[in-house]
């Protein structure tokens, strides 16, 4: 028998019909992940055209991207500022009611992030196919789910169908051996990765994460690489699950109990590319040599190490103009460049141990004067949980302001943004010209670094700070 991947076991497990030269394959979706932004037009084309949602049972909704993270918007105590997420809320509620898909919406102890509250909730499940209408459905790939983000159009299909044209992705497995130093986390590794393959590496391809380094890494860890796949052009990361990622599904709300769940973790141990599988290409990353990283221009592949100078790259005209929107300069050491804002939250690093990692950071200590420290959790269970260790009373006495759940200011689509020109050092994924704010600038790093940045006022090397 030909030794197979991990991606092509889960391909072959879907495939409803094959691709040919004229048409792409027809892929079943186990699991479709839906939120208020992405799913109006949808909706409005499933209404017009009198059809269903095939599987509402395996369709789920949440609020995260405009919904506000200020408790007395969020709950109606006073109207929600922004008009445009306002809608968004109503109609999502409304076309969640009509259709038949259940929703955890504004008042749901389970809200959260999309990507957060699916592993969150035991949803998320090895060799399943996700797919969801936002780019980082790849975080769930670190439960060695194969997990597409998709287009509004695409939503439409899936609702209607419960299945995805898709044209077949090559294979790029990325080796990583040798252990993170101190202060060196999942978010350096994934930003080094990044650099390395390069903003369009990965572009047409699954990547496996595979290798002793991921093998030590926790679930959190791997959702945190695998999220930010889609930054280096990749279609999907995948993680091939092991006893990591059973011991951290087990109990949760929605995965198999019983029978079921040996039957399942049963299935779930044949997940993992054959010795000798074929990647159309490897690549390998000492992750030893690693420092922490942060970003200075306006792609994730952007990036340095925390102590290291922006590259001078003459003649490359998008590295010029990104050090322009920036306002940095070639040769420029990153330590020490005054910062303005701090935002430690989104689906790649608003976990419960990114709050802990970040809380360790800003214990006993305060914010530098004029920094905004806008602290968000992933979803309401993450906020609970933080909530009962203290981790939120640590974040305000430091000055931060401690929010409701929700994507906040990765994008800032609910309001909550980085001021014009002002620097802010963000655990979020992306850093283009305009995602937080009309002419912010983003910096992106680890939550430690983000918490070593605010005490600071400046890009401080994390590794100082730790114990
Ligand atoms: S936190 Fe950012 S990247 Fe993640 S789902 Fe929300 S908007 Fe998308």
């Amino acid at each position: 028998m030909t030794a197979t991947t991990l991606f092509e076991k889960i391909w072959r497990a879907h495939e409803v019909i094959a691709e040919t030269s004229d048409a792409p394959a027809v892929l079943y979706v186990d699991l479709h992940l839906t939120h208020e932004v992405t799913t109006p037009q949808a909706f409005e084309v499933l209404r017009r055209r009198g059809l269903k949602v095939r599987r509402p049972d395996r369709t789920v909704g949440t609020m995260d991207h405009s919904t506000p993270t200020l408790a007395d918007e969020l709950y109606g105590r006073v109207p929600i500022r922004l008009e445009s997420a306002a809608r968004q809320v109503r109609e999502f509620e409304r076309n969640c009611a009509e259709f038949g898909v259940e929703l955890l919406g504004i008042d749901h102890p389970d809200r959260g992030i999309v990507h957060i509250i699916g592993p969150e909730l035991g949803l998320t499940q090895p060799g399943m196919t996700i797919v969801c209408g936002d780019s980082h459905t790849s975080t769930h790939g670190a439960f060695g789910a194969l997990a597409f983000g998709i287009g509004t159009t695409e939503v439409g299909h899936v609702l209607a169908t419960q299945c995805l044209l898709q044209r077949k992705p090559s294979t790029l497995a990325v080796n990583v051996e040798g252990a993170l130093g101190r202060g060196v986390t999942a978010k350096d590794l994934v930003l080094a990765i990044i650099q390395r393959l390069g903003v369009a590496g990965g572009t047409g391809s699954v990547i496996e994460y595979r290798g002793a380094t991921i093998r030590a890494l926790s679930m959190d860890e791997r959702m945190t690489v695998c999220n930010m796949s889609i930054e280096a052009g990749a279609r999907a990361g995948l993680v091939a699950p092991d006893d990591t990622t059973f011991a951290y599904l087990a109990g949760r709300p929605r995965a198999p109990a019983g029978a079921a769940w040996d039957a399942a973790v049963a299935g779930w141990r044949q997940l993992a590319s054959d010795p000798g599988a074929r990647f159309d290409r490897e690549v390998a990353l000492d992750a030893a040599r690693l420092a922490p990283m942060i970003t200075y221009g306006t792609n994730p592949g952007m990036s340095v190490a925390i102590d290291g100078a922006i590259p001078l790259r003459p003649g490359d005209a998008i590295h010029g103009k990104a050090l322009e929107y920036m306002g940095l300069a070639p040769g420029q050491r990153m330590l020490g460049q005054p910062i303005e804002t701090v935002f430690i939250g989104s689906c790649t690093n608003a976990r419960l141990s990114d709050l802990r990692a970040a809380a360790a950071v800003l214990r006993g200590r305060h914010a530098a004067r004029g920094v905004r420290l806008l602290v968000v959790p992933g979803s309401q269970r993450i906020k609970r949980e933080a909530e009962r260790e203290g981790l939120d009373r640590v974040f305000t006495a430091a000055g931060a302001e401690w929010r409701e759940s929700g994507c906040s200011m990765c994008l800032g689509m609910n309001g909550d943004l980085v001021a014009r020109g002002a620097y802010c050092v963000s655990t979020s994924n992306r850093n283009f010209e305009g995602r937080q704010g009309v002419g912010a600038r983003t910096l992106l790093a680890s939550p430690v670094t983000a918490a070593a940045a605010a005490i600071q006022g400046r890009i401080a090397d994390p590794r100082e700070f730790l114990g």
